[in-house]
């Protein structure tokens, strides 16, 4: 995400929820329940998530009409248990109303507790032992819907004037999905989504086809990477597809709402370019396909990363798109762990804004750097440190952005290019497709670079005010 969301409604004491955790974890390995935690452990957003499985694939039909906001879907998931259970969570917001869950084929009680916001609660009719692979398929339907988030910013399934703007960061999936909502829990995805003909349905990965019947089109799209499900998107709307190969032959398949057109063509014709220079900075790009969505829901404040395809609410500056798009290799192919984690996400994206603004002649990342630095010690950027944010509602601070970016190229300065890109590529190739958390990135820096970092990062990214 680019832009810095305000204001700030809950604060979440990340030492009370963890002890919580920990406490409601340990009982129940040491009574040997059967039943799937309802949360997946992170101290910051606790009801996300659940435990008990992991997911390989989600297989999505969705049929959306905007008149009425009505949203149908059927979700098929595939999971591995990782224990035996006689029962376990998904993630659903109830603004969606499930009418049925099948358990490899045979039905299961599903609850929707109206104490619990979004746990759709399944125990199937036979026990699922440890290890063993399933599949679940629930059939709901109910009106598209966004929430609020921590920080008052808006989540999910963003109705627009043509459609809906998509966008599942931190907590969004669970309005249009049943899902394991972990960053943790990475999946494959195929998503189907029925839409009035004249409309689009633009998802992650490849267009597999395009089918109009009875004055409606389905759309369907195929990711074979496996992403976490913040990262999905099925944004809906009237755009203009333009289609093309980056210089590696990477394919390129970008979306713009007709309003936005003019205002975006200059910068999303640098799309290629930006992406063949973080390739030869990063290493190769991870996916199979890229691209963007630029849609015209201004109001949304925010563009995000959505995996090969990132999302747009208007049409973006320069800097904005190479910021989305560095995401791909920080964010979307190395994952945070927990949401405390957000540095390796945001200082990265907008250190790599700062170095794409240097290779196309702009200012230099040392220029960026001493520009933040001239700002006084009173100044709010400085708060809180990118290594702990500290609070749910202050994952998106600018502190996290541009204390963040300035963290990287302070170290880039420290131990010069070569051994500073090395550590860049070493970090994506060691993680690729999966999570990591600060500590595992400031340890496999000072290894590389047979330094010790303790002080440098201590000062950057976890001590109080101005480094
Ligand atoms: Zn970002």
């Amino acid at each position: 995400m680019p832009f810095v969301r305000s204001a700030c409604v809950l604060v979440l004491s990340a030492a009370v929820a963890v002890s919580g955790t920990v406490a409601a974890t340990g009982a129940a390995n040491r009574s040997g329940s059967t039943i799937g935690s309802q949360g997946a452990g992170d101290p910051y957003f606790p009801s996300q998530g659940n435990g008990g499985y992991n997911v390989g694939h989600y297989d999505l039909y969705l049929r959306y009409t905007p008149s009425g906001q009505h949203l149908r879907g059927t979700a098929t998931i595939q999971a591995r248990a990782t224990k035996t259970l006689t029962r376990f969570d998904l993630d659903l917001r109830h603004s969606m109303k499930v009418s049925s869950v099948w358990v490899n084929g045979t039905k299961a009680v599903a609850k929707q507790p109206a104490s619990r916001t979004q746990e759709l609660v399944i125990t199937p009719k036979h026990t699922l032992p440890k290890g063993q692979q399933f599949t679940v398929r629930v059939h709901y339907a109910g009106v598209g819907k966004a929430i609020h988030d921590p920080d008052g910013s808006l989540d999910g399934w963003i109705p627009t004037s043509d459609g809906a703007f998509v966008a599942g960061e931190p907590q969004g999936a669970p309005t249009w999905f049943p899902v394991n909502n972990s960053p943790r829990d990475k999946a494959t995805y195929r998503v189907m989504v029925n839409v009035p003909k004249g409309l689009a349905a633009i998802s992650n990965g490849a267009l597999k086809s395009r089918v109009t019947k009875h004055n409606r089109t389905t759309w369907t799209w195929k990711l074979t990477k496996p992403i976490s499900s913040y990262l999905v998107t099925a944004t809906v709307g009237k755009y203009k597809i333009t289609r093309g190969h980056t210089g590696d032959g990477v394919p390129y398949l970008i979306a713009v709402d007709p309003s936005q057109q003019a205002d975006s063509a200059n910068v999303l014709r640098k799309l290629p370019r930006i992406l063949d220079f973080f390739t030869t900075r990063y290493g190769k790009y991870p996916f199979k396909q890229s691209g963007a969505i630029v849609d015209n829901a201004p109001y949304v404040g925010y563009a995000l990363e959505t995996a090969t395809r990132p999302i747009f609410d208007r049409a973006p500056s320069e800097s904005t798109l190479a910021h989305e798009l560095a995401h791909e290799w920080y964010g979307d192919t190395v994952t945070l762990k927990r949401w405390r984690d957000i540095w390796l996400n945001e200082g990265f994206a907008e250190f790599s804004a700062w170095l794409w603004d240097e290779h196309s002649g702009g200012q230099t990342g040392a220029q960026h750097l001493n520009q933040l630095m001239s700002l006084s010690a009173n100044n709010e950027i400085w708060n809180p440190p990118p290594g702990n944010p500290r609070t749910n509602d202050q994952i998106f601070s600018d502190s996290v952005y541009e204390r963040g970016a300035g963290t990287l190229q302070a170290l880039r300065e420290k131990l010069g290019n070569k051994t500073f890109f090395t550590i860049m590529r070493g970090w994506v190739a060691a993680h690729r497709y999966g999570n990591a958390t600060v500590g595992e990135f400031t340890s496999y820096a000072s290894a590389v670079s047979h330094r010790d970092l303790t002080h440098f990062f201590h000062v950057w990214l976890y001590k109080n005010g101005k480094p």
